[in-house]
């Protein structure tokens, strides 16, 4: 089957697929380069990545294009404050984006394009809007497009537009859900902004021209998915399909994805409200990457998220016990055969982890249905009765799931080493930081090794060394105790 995939458009679950032996397009939202992005701006990248990653795993080509928005409103407003170009302003979080989609594990796009590289095609589709009547000048040179031109305005975010002022404008890129009015396409140049020189007069786009412009030339007129998070729904998307079709004539996105807030608190995650974290802050705090993106992915795409210490303490076990899980497989050392109880539960977690995946990309029963085997394979080991035979479909089970869900190796060591090399230079790399990601910074598996050296210390009666050993460990934050079941270790 097919993924089905919610439709904003439809208001139904429709069948994602590519038309024509093409791969199947799809145009993302990219970030602002403003700034950190905060885990909010996240949650909808990591969902966009878990949408990539099983369409990839189904086999479907992709040909993925995600914007970075290089010049809007707030670019310009921080750039100015910060008394620099925005070209010399935006590399450095162009930069850090980059970073923190490594650190997440989300995958590169086949395309990743600057608002900035593509102003004569915003240009372009200015001009054509204007002889189309759908788009006009302002007084001082700025464009508007002109919505009551455009009939199907308001199809995507289903907005009742009758109170709708005829010809009120606004001029800023984003703008609250009351105000469906003429939006700009093109500010007029203003001293002391960034502003290009074109056919249309010296200005700079608005947002939403931008997305239309690269969505199109890289996919074609028509393509199959657009996706952002639930706040671009209106107007950003909106007037993106308004731009867009009036243009061409044709539908613009088929189908249009969107996935629904990160909480705190009951509040959306925003740099405005002041309620969020960057990635950074809770590396910083000693969080692991890999329980990050866990909790960001756990709960489906469009259901809302609220965020908590908690939540990322729980997603923190449950990493652990899978990666605990897929070592005791490896570790191997089971009788010859196989387990029929298992080999059947075995083959309904991978089906229920597809079916869970296919219906709308429901993460947390995909989720559920791994988890389902791992309980009932461990408890199969603690009694002997996990046979060899299961181990390999086991893994092949978890392989499928970290195809898409990215947990099980380990890349949490990387993670805290960059984070803590870019908080030293950065200046944040204060006491409780340097303990936390001090821990980090070890993997299990070095921590382990560390470990068994120190046993092997003992049982020679090296103590000396032994010593010397848990000192070392100690001041990256490990803590090891000695019970009478064994040797422990502990992160602090
Ligand atoms: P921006 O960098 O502000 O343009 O946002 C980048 C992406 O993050 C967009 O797709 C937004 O819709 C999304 N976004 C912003 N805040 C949140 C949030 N609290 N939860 C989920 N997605 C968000
Ligand atoms: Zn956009």
């Amino acid at each position: 089957m097919p993924l089905h995939l919610y439709n904003t458009l439809s208001g139904q679950l429709e069948p994602l697929t590519p038309r024509d032996g093409q791969p199947l397009g799809i145009y993302a939202c990219g970030p602002t380069v403003y700034d950190y992005g905060h885990i909010g701006n996240f949650r909808t990248f990591v969902h966009v990545d878990i949408l990539r990653r099983f369409l990839r795993l189904q086999n479907v080509p992709l040909r993925h294009v995600m914007n970075i928005t290089d010049v809007d409103d707030k670019i310009i407003r921080n750039a100015t404050a910060a008394g620099v170009s925005i070209h010399d302003y935006t590399p450095k979080f162009e930069r850090a984006f980059q970073e923190d989609l490594h650190t997440l594990r989300i995958e590169q796009p086949e395309m990743l394009v600057r608002a900035t590289d593509h102003i004569p095609e915003m240009v372009a589709l200015i001009e054509t809007l204007v002889q189309r009547g759908a788009a006009y000048r302002g007084e001082d040179g700025s464009y508007y497009f002109r919505i009551a031109s455009f009939p199907g305005y308001g199809k995507l975010s289903k907005k009742d537009l009758s109170g709708m002022e005829d010809g009120a404008r606004v001029d800023v890129d984003e703008y609250d859900k009351d105000s469906a009015r003429d939006f700009a396409l093109w500010k007029a140049a203003r001293a002391g902004e960034q502003k290009w020189e074109a056919s249309i007069g010296a200005g700079r786009p608005g947002w939403h021209i931008e997305c239309s412009a690269m969505a199109m030339r890289y996919l074609g007129e028509s393509f199959d998915l657009h996706a952002g998070g639930e706040d671009l729904m209106f107007p950003h998307h909106e007037n993106e399909i308004a731009q867009s079709e009036s243009a061409t004539g044709k539908t613009f996105a088929r189908h249009w994805m969107h996935v629904r807030f990160l909480l705190v608190e009951g509040k959306k995650m925003s740099k405005s409200l002041g309620n969020f974290f960057t990635l950074r802050d809770l590396l910083l705090r000693g969080y692991k990457s890999s329980a990050i993106r866990f909790l960001l992915a756990s709960v489906p795409y469009r259901n809302q998220l609220n965020f908590t210490f908690d939540g990322l303490t729980e997603s923190t076990q449950a990493v652990e016990r899978l990666r605990t899980f897929a070592q005791r497989l490896r570790a191997g050392g089971f009788a010859e055969g196989s387990n029929a109880a298992l080999t059947a539960a075995t083959e309904t977690a991978g089906k229920n982890f597809i079916a869970a995946m296919e219906d709308d990309l429901n993460t947390a029963e995909a989720r559920a249905a791994i988890f389902e085997l791992v309980r009932a394979a461990n408890t199969a080991a603690d009694h002997n009765e996990l046979r060899s035979g299961d181990v390999q479909p086991m893994l092949a089970v978890l392989a499928q799931f970290d195809a898409v869900f990215s947990v099980l190796e380990d890349h949490d060591a990387e993670a805290a080493r960059f984070a803590m090399e870019w908080a030293e230079r950065e200046g944040r790399l204060d006491a409780a930081a340097t303990a936390a990601l001090a821990s980090y910074a070890l993997s299990d598996a070095e921590i382990d090794t560390m470990v068994a050296e120190r046993n092997a210390a003992r049982a020679a009666r090296n103590f000396a060394r032994a010593d010397v050993l848990r000192q070392d460990l100690a001041a990256k934050g490990i803590l090891i105790e000695d019970g009478k079941d064994g040797v422990r270790w502990r992160r602090k």
